[in-house]
């Protein structure tokens, strides 16, 4: 898809869209999120090197950590529609990964269960 000022993107994962990758090992980059409304908003540039042993994730994930987002956020960026899940305390959208769907029977996430295995529900 075509990005701000033309730019051409492709789809990383889940929300996440990076700038057209042009098959060289040494690369930089944008890093965009897809809004709901269908607008790519740019996060960040940066770049890939593997002859430095930088990845294209490594680089990825760079992006998303400099805004201080935990890990349990930034996955449920790159999380497909089908890999998320719905904490039943909080109401907050997960990747599955992160959310306990078998020790409970709620459906706790990884942000609620320290408090809900403190004080179960009567
Ligand atoms: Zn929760």
């Amino acid at each position: 898809m075509i990005g701000p000022y033309g730019v051409e993107y492709e789809k990383y994962a889940g929300e996440i869209y990076v700038s057209k990758q042009n098959g060289k090992r040494k690369q930089g980059f944008n890093v965009a999120q897809l809004k709901p409304d269908g607008e790519l908003r740019i996060l960040g540039y940066t770049s890939r090197d593997e002859a430095l042993g930088k990845t294209l994730e490594e680089g990825v994930r760079g992006i998303l950590k400099s805004y201080g987002w935990f890990d349990h956020v930034i996955s449920r960026m790159m999380a497909e529609a089908d890999e998320i899940a719905t904490c039943t305390v909080c109401g907050g959208d997960y990747h599955e990964r992160d959310v306990n769907l078998i020790d409970y029977e709620d459906d706790v996430c990884i942000v609620c269960e320290p408090k809900f295995k403190a004080t179960p529900p009567a």
